[in-house]
């Protein structure tokens, strides 16, 4: 027996554990301290061998990973240390067990919130599910002052430039990155779908998790009072981002503000007529929610188009007037429709505009390219229309190119240019080819 077993075995647990770890034996510290039930032991020395099991996770994470996970989870079971939590979630990271890393790192998130190793171990977890729309929330939690900064940047890269391959590489409609394989991630926490509370600034209570943020209008109301309305409300957004980014291929990366208004304040704010009519619109980077409405196919409709507002506001660096109106509503529409299985406006309106084209009375796009649609003289028609020319640029292009060309016009990219590059051919020529598509019908 090597002399420093012999001395080792002489000594009380936590210290045999600390002289393990110094002299990194770190099979031995497992062999020796796997059984021991954290109940048997003092709270002292629970700390003390949990910190030799810590030091033996972060030694081995780099080519023993299976024995890191071993034993960062033991020092976990010890005392749940930041760093305790943050090897074993890593090393479960590494080893491609999903379940049990996210499980540790929500943990670590939860009770460390400010340490930015969880979101980036996180983030880390859910671009190797291929879950990009959350691996992007979590790493745009870690700020430039944290220690993570670096990897978190050097990922977002990665997640950037594949969004970016495999909105080239996919079919329109089709583009949708999709979680692959691999056991299904257990829900829970403000990184993921679900649901945390909290309070704002102006101490309201808000509930959010990575892709919304709910808060009432009136501070004086709260969650919980129509907990069955805010769930069908949760529900249905959920339901119109995936429906947008199934049809767009990429979602809102920053959380969405969802605003819960009352009938009485949403017909104050926004006139009884829409308070009558609508479920809630997008508008001053927030969808804003009529809580008399009921949810319906029709509703959830509605939703998905208004989610598309808030998806080309953020593309265009939410650079309000860069993006024409027929282009942000047509795409709406589109979405819209093809979310709903339907290959364009419906046919009355179809054959209205064809009419309307024969006869010389269809607007030029350009004339489209500011002012509200509803405030035209046929407002459903020019929706229809608006639905049309988008169909068309993506007929001519793809959908990623439409929405780099946003981004584009986000940036400050001239229009005519651009449009051009993008569809092949001048805004003007593009408006009479609409017309004809309409004549051919
Ligand atoms: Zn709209």
């Amino acid at each position: 027996m090597p002399l420093v077993l012999a001395l080792l075995l002489t000594q009380a647990p936590a210290s045999q554990a600390t002289a393990l770890a110094k002299a990194r034996r770190w099979n031995e510290l497992l062999v020796e301290f796997e059984a021991q039930r954290p109940s048997s032991l003092s709270k002292k020395d629970r700390a003390t061998i949990a910190k030799a099991f810590t030091a033996a996770c972060e030694a081995t994470e780099g080519d023993d990973p299976s024995l890191a996970q071993a034993t960062g989870e033991r020092a976990v079971a010890l005392e749940p240390t930041a760093a305790a939590l943050a090897c074993a979630g890593a090393a479960a990271v590494h080893n491609r067990q999903p379940a049990a890393a996210e499980e540790l790192l929500r943990r670590g998130l939860t009770s460390f919130p400010k340490d930015g190793r969880f979101p980036l171990e996180l983030a880390r977890l859910f671009y190797m599910e291929q879950d990009d729309a959350q691996a992007l929330a979590l790493v745009a939690r870690i700020g430039s002052k944290s220690p993570q900064f670096a990897e978190a940047t050097e990922l977002k890269a990665k997640l950037v430039r594949r969004g970016g391959m495999r909105a080239d590489a996919a079919p329109a409609g089709d583009a949708a990155p999709r979680r692959g394989g691999g056991p299904a991630l257990t829900g829970g926490g403000v990184t993921g779908l679900g649901y945390e509370s909290s309070v704002d600034g102006e101490g309201r209570r808000v509930r959010q998790n990575a892709f919304f943020r709910f808060r009432y209008f009136s501070g004086q109301r709260d969650f919980g009072q129509r907990a069955e309305y805010e769930g069908q409300v949760q529900e249905s957004l959920e339901e119109a981002r995936r429906g947008a980014r199934r049809v767009l291929g990429v979602s809102r990366e920053g959380a969405l503000d969802v605003i819960l208004y009352s009938r009485e304040e949403f017909s104050l704010h926004f006139g009884g007529t829409w308070a009558a009519m609508i479920a809630g619109f997008y508008g001053d980077n927030a969808i804003r929610m009529n809580d008399s409405a009921t949810l319906s196919d029709k509703t959830q409709r509605t939703l998905v188009h208004e989610y598309v507002h808030a998806v080309v506001d953020e593309l265009a660096g939410f650079q309000r007037g860069a993006v024409p109106i027929w282009l942000n509503e047509g795409l709406a529409e589109y979405v819209e429709h093809e979310y709903a299985g339907e290959d364009g406006p419906a046919p009355q309106y179809v054959d209205a505009l064809a009419s309307r084209a024969q006869a010389g009375k269809l607007p030029s796009l350009a004339a489209m390219r500011s002012g509200a649609l509803i405030a035209q003289a046929n407002p459903v028609l020019a929706y229809a229309y608006a639905h049309l020319a988008v169909r068309l640029m993506v007929q001519r292009s793809s959908v990623p190119a439409v929405l780099k060309f946003i981004e584009a016009l986000g940036r400050g990219a001239p229009f005519e240019k651009t449009f051009e590059q993008i569809v092949g051919k001048e805004l003007s020529a593009f408006d009479e080819e609409l017309r004809q598509s309409l004549g051919k019908h």
